[in-house]
């Protein structure tokens, strides 16, 4: 009879850990992180210009006002918009839009050239609230490719568009298109040239990924709780037969889901297609109960390092909680919360 009891109570114990088990899906059963319990602010706006080699040494004082100046500009743009209401989606392609006119970035005016010496942008946009995406690859007349990429999300069934079709889908949608040379920089033109001179000298073929990205990204958190992110680049140096990075590719370069984060990532696209990064940051939250900076700083810190993958992400929870971890020596990055302004440049 006791021996029952026992087995009773051992029996309503292990079924009370399943039952909770499956009631915590989301790893309610983990330690409540900083995001769980704050309060969420008006609104909130993160960016990133690009990870790589930037340090004080190669940095002059000019280019390093320039970069400042134009990483404050693209936060003012983005933080007018919410501040008068906007949608995170709003602020996002404003934001980038800004980013991608500017010629000191990688996207936009300012891309780097593929081996054709061309110009070829990727760009991806996703609505946290719905999960909801747009994205083009190696598009070449858009001249703003963020809102091609939300064109296709908005007004077309699919999610991915490539190549001379989404130029003309870009076309049909009424968006500005230039030709592929308003896209050039002297800058621009002289790293492919070094690129191939290199590639002539040691016969080594290959995209550049050991210098600067210069990606551009965004996510946002309007009034209204939801987040939004998106990414834009013209991709790597001397890239070529199509290369098409993680930038325009959903779940690697790019992620928004109100539950966990939204996402943005810049740096050598082929690592972060293969371990998915963005969504790896947005999972680790969900199944593991990871705040956003513990996600965030395992997935670049620890398993992209461990993998030889370089580079690094912005990314924001719904509780308009930060994170911009890099791997590399400095990340072109910011954030702007009501009355909070952060810009940086170098790690620290
Ligand atoms: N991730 C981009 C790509 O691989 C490059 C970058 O971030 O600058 O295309």
């Amino acid at each position: 009879m006791r021996k029952n009891t026992c087995l009773s109570l051992f029996l309503s114990l292990a079924m009370l850990v399943f039952m909770n088990a499956c009631e915590s899906p989301s790893g309610q059963n983990q330690p409540t992180s900083t995001a769980e319990t704050q309060e969420a602010p008006e609104y909130a706006i993160v960016i990133h210009g690009g990870a790589g080699t930037i340090t004080k040494a190669n940095m002059t004082p000019e280019k390093e006002a320039a970069y400042n100046q134009a990483l404050n500009e693209a936060l003012d743009i983005g933080e007018e918009v919410l501040k008068n209401g906007g949608s995170a989606l709003e602020a996002v392609e404003k934001t980038i839009m800004y980013l991608e006119d500017n010629p000191l970035f990688n996207a936009g005016k300012g891309a780097v050239l593929t081996n054709a010496e061309t110009c070829e942008l990727d760009a991806s946009i996703m609505d946290g609230s719905d999960q909801n995406a747009g994205a083009v690859a190696g598009v070449k007349y858009v001249k703003n490719p963020i809102r091609a990429a939300i064109a296709v999300m908005k007004n077309s069934p699919h999610v991915m568009m490539a190549g001379t079709g989404a130029d003309q889908f870009a076309l049909e949608q009424g968006l500005d298109t230039v030709p592929n040379e308003y896209f050039y920089t002297e800058r621009r033109l002289e790293a492919i040239r070094k690129a191939k001179a290199r590639e002539e000298k040691t016969g080594m073929i290959g995209q550049r990924h050991d210098e600067k990205y210069g990606t551009v990204g965004c996510v946002a958190l309007d009034k209204n709780g939801n987040l939004a992110a998106g990414t834009s680049t013209g991709g790597m140096t001397n890239k070529r037969w199509g290369r098409i990075g993680d930038s325009p590719i959903i779940g690697a370069g790019t992620y928004a889901d109100n539950a966990t984060c939204g996402v943005s990532c810049t740096g050598h696209g082929e690592y972060f297609i293969r371990y998915t990064v963005a969504a790896d940051v947005a999972h680790r939250m969900a199944y593991l109960g990871e705040s956003v900076e513990e996600a965030a700083n395992f997935v670049i810190n620890k398993k992209l390092v461990e993998k030889g993958g370089s580079g690094g992400l912005i990314a924001m929870d719904a509780k308009g909680n930060v994170a911009m971890p890099f791997n590399t020596e400095g990340m072109y990055r910011g954030y702007a919360r009501p009355g909070e302004r952060v810009v940086k440049i170098y790690g620290e």
